[in-house]
Order: structure tokens, then C-alpha cells, then sequence
């Protein structure tokens, strides 16, 4: 079966085509045969597809909507020039998957789109305004793109993070705001760190019970997750992704006090305050420089920038930070999972914030570290560290085409329940 997986942003859509089946998952055999972006759609796109093992295909081109731009998709995927074998018309797409921001408690695992799902999904944009509208615009044009005759499937953020006890997910405010409004904590990047827990246990050959591990999902956002026996019990983005460590512009963890005084010092309004915290804080509001990791790391060998220095590590210190809790709260782990754009490729920033943790059993091998390809899974601890350390490439879009798959056969997939700890 070849699954469309689409990700729906602001502006954008990412996609990839995923070839899977049930033999293909249970042999690990599923692949991606093309991906690509559009960007800037409604204006002068930037488009930028490849399908495996070919040459990139890029171009700029006028794309009023959504609609358009997966059209161009579509045209592409399906057309001789793409090259993607067993592609070569609409009916060679059986199922799109598309990822979801936000499922809200509704929500516990991946569904076949219906009238009344979509609904659902509509209700949860109070919950992420900035992200639920785009997702829904995806899965409206690929109903009118492909009709109805092609099923399409929800995979959501927040459903692995369901299993989080109320210890977790409450805040320490009034009980009846969770009640009236349902104000807790719901958690991001849900499907990266699912990824990355079953990635682990795929390479250490172990069941999911015995998954008892940190993974850091450290790109542009940045979410860090404790998993017990395979399941999430805490993870540190909360009512919306602004939560948690430092990231590229976003604060993490503020004080929410400082809102009300800067709003006395400054005169700002609720909404542009809100925006300060999402979109010029983190790495971009320290350096002053930039949000991009990369441009930091050479601004910091080029030029000595202090500023670049700083932000890099009140950035590492937030997630060494968030490590030793969720050693805390596992009482103990087996491993730290590196994931993301940053954790993924930068040895210098994973050694910056192993550094110190030698005490908590955490022990980095600098040559390991140093020598891991780019891409690849693989140990970078000493072999005596008694938490080991991993750097797994996440694949969101694998598990997204995988659910699309089970969600449409009828077969039985994760579902992610609730734990309670106690009646309230
Ligand atoms: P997103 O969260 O938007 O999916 P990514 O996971 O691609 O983003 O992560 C983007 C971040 O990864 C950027 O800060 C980028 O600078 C950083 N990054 C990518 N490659 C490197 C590298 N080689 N060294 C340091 N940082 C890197």
C-alpha cells in the first residue's frame, strides 16, 4: 500500500510517500519512496520534492491555496518525471495520513477520518489555533484533491502522551479550571518519541515493557519525554508547545508573572506578549543573533560571540536540567535518546549537555560521540555508563503511514489510555 503522509504548517505542507503493509511492518521493510516541501503557499512557492535515490526536484511557482499546492504534489508524484516506481496515477495512493497538532482527551490514538472526527478536530482549535486550522485545511483539500473514495486518517501530537497520570498533566491551579475548560498539560511530538521508544527497542532487541527510557526530541521546538515500561508518563511541553526547555524562539519554562509586569512596563498587550514568548525568545531572543543551532555553534568558533555562547548554554543547561528530573520521576532509566535536527547532528551540543551528568550514571564516549554518522542510530556512551546514551533519527512520518495503514484495514494499533492515580 502507498500512503500519502502530510504535514500541514501555516504556510506549508511537508509530505512523504510511505510504502507499507502488515508484512512490511512486521519485517521493519517499509520505506519512503519520495518526500518533499511546499512553502510559502500563497504567494510564490518554494517547492522542493525527491523521490529516493533520484535527483531533487525544485521549483517556484504561484500556488493560491492549499489545494493548489497539493495538486502540485499529486502531479508531481504520479507523474514519469518523479520516477517513483508503482506510482504512475491517483488510484496508486490508497490512504493519506495526516499528522494532527492537537487530539485533545478526545483523541487516544490514530482514526479514519469522518464527518464527525473532523468535527472533533475543529473542537480542539481553541486548544492550538495556531496549528489545528492548518491540519484541517490539509484534510479538507486532500477530500477534494482525491474525493472520497480515498481514506484519509488523523494521527495526533498529543495521543501518545495520554498515558501521562494526573500527577503529570495537572497544574498546580484551581481543579475546576481542568474541569470547566480541560487546562492540563497535553504534550507535543507525540509520534517523535513514540518513534524514538520503539526505534530503541527494535536495536536492543527488547519488549516494550522493558522501555524505560529519556528521549529528547531537540529540533526547532524542542520536547523531552519519560517513558515507563514503553509508555509516556511526563513529558515537558504542556497546554500548547510553549512549555518545557529552552528552544529555538520559544522561552520554555517562564515565571508567567513576568507577563503581567512587563505588560505594566511596557504597555504590550496580552496577544503580542504571548507572541514575544512563541517567536523571539529561546536561542533567537538570548543571541539576539538567530534560532538556528548551526549559525550559533559558528558564531561561537568564528567570532567568540559571547551572546552565541549564552544562549547555547542556558540551551544545554534547560535540558541536562530536565534530564536529572525525569531520572527523578522514572527513578532511574536506561537510556537517553537524542532525536531531532540538533540531536541528531550535533556531537558538540550532545557533549555539552552530557557534561556533568557523569554522577547520574550518564557517561558520554567522546569518540563515539564524534564518530556516529549522520543519520544513523547509534551508542555513544562509555561501555561501563550505567544509563547509555543513543542518537536515533526520528521518523514521525513511518509511524503516521504505519497507523494509516492499521486505521484502514481494521487492524489493532496503539491506543494510549489514561492512567489514574486517584479518584478526585
Ligand atoms: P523542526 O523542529 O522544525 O523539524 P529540525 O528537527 O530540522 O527542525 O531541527 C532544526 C534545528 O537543528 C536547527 O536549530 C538547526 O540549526 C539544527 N541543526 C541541524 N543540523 C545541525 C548541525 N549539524 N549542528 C547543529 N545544529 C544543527
Amino acid at each position: 500500500m502507498n500512503i500519502l503522509v502530510l504535514n500541514s504548517g501555516s504556510s506549508s505542507i511537508k509530505f512523504q510517500v510511505v510504502q507499507t503493509d502488515q508484512e512490511l511492518i512486521v519485517s521493519d521493510g517499509d520505506r519512503c519512496l519520495a518526500k518533499g516541501q511546499i512553502e510559502r503557499i500563497g504567494s510564490l512557492a518554494l517547492v522542493s520534492f525527491q523521490a529516493t535515490g533520484r535527483p531533487p526536484f525544485k521549483e517556484d511557482v504561484p500556488l493560491r491555496d492549499y489545494r493548489a499546492a497539493l495538486d502540485r504534489i499529486v502531479r508531481w508524484v504520479i507523474s514519469p518525471e518523479s520516477g517513483i516506481a508503482g506510482v504512475a496515477s491517483m488510484a496508486d495512493i490508497h490512504i493519506i495520513g495526516h499528522r494532527v497538532v492537537h487530539g485533545g482527551e478526545k483523541f487516544r490514538a490514530s482514526v479514519v477520518i469522518t464527518d464527525e472526527v473532523l468535527e472533533g478536530i475543529e473542537d480542539c482549535i481553541e486548544l492550538a489555533p495556531l496549528h489545528n486550522p492548518a491540519n484541517i485545511r490539509g484534510i479538507r483539500a486532500a477530500a477534494e484533491v482525491f474525493g472520497r473514495g480515498v481514506p484519509q486518517v488523523a494521527v495526533f501530537d498529543t495521543s501518545f502522551h495520554a498515558t501521562m497520570p494526573e500527577t503529570a498533566y495537572l497544574y498546580g491551579i484551581p481543579y475546576h479550571l481542568y474541569r470547566r475548560y480541560k487546562i492540563r498539560r497535553y504534550g507535543f511530538h507525540g509520534t517523535s518519541h513514540r518513534y524514538l521508544a520503539y526505534r530503541y527497542r527494535v536495536l536492543n532487541k527488547i519488549p516494550k515493557e522493558n522501555v524505560n527510557i529519556i528521549t529528547l526530541h531537540l529540533g526547532n521546538g524542542c520536547s523531552a519525554c519519560a517513558i515507563k515500561h514503553g509508555q509516556s508518563v511526563n513529558t515537558s511541553m504542556g497546554f500548547t508547545p510553549l512549555e518545557g526547555m529552552v528552544m529555538g524562539t520559544r522561552s520554555g519554562d517562564v515565571d508567567v508573572s513576568v507577563i503581567e509586569y512587563l505588560s505594566h512596563k511596557e504597555g504590550s498587550s496580552l496577544p503580542d506578549l504571548i507572541t514575544m514568548l512563541n517567536k523571539q525568545s529561546g536561542l533567537l531572543g538570548l543571541s539576539g543573533l538567530t534560532s538556528d543551532m548551526r549559525e550559533l555553534l559558528e558564531e561561537e568558533k568564528e567570532n567568540d560571540d559571547r551572546r552565541a555562547t549564552l544562549a547555547i548554554d542556558v540551551f544545554c543547561a534547560s535540558v541536562r536540567r530536565r534530564i536529572g528530573s525525569y531520572l527523578a520521576e522514572l527513578g532511574g532509566a536506561d537510556a537517553v535518546v537524542f532525536s531531532g535536527g540538533i540531536g541528531e547532528n550535533s556531537s558538540a551540543i550532545r557533549q555539552r549537555i552530557c557534561a556533568g551528568l557523569e554522577a547520574l550514571g550518564i557517561v558520554l564516549d567522546e569518540a563515539r560521540n564524534a564518530a556516529l554518522k549522520k543519520g544513523r542510530p547509534g551508542e555513544i556512551s562509555e561501555s561501563g555508563s550505567r544509563v547509555k546514551i543513543f542518537v536515533i533519527p526520528t521518523n514521525e512520518e513511518l509511524l503516521i503511514a504505519r497507523d494509516a495503514f492499521r486505521a484502514v484495514s481494521g487492524l489493532p494499533q496503539p491506543t494510549f489510555s489514561p492512567r489514574k492515580t486517584r479518584k478526585p
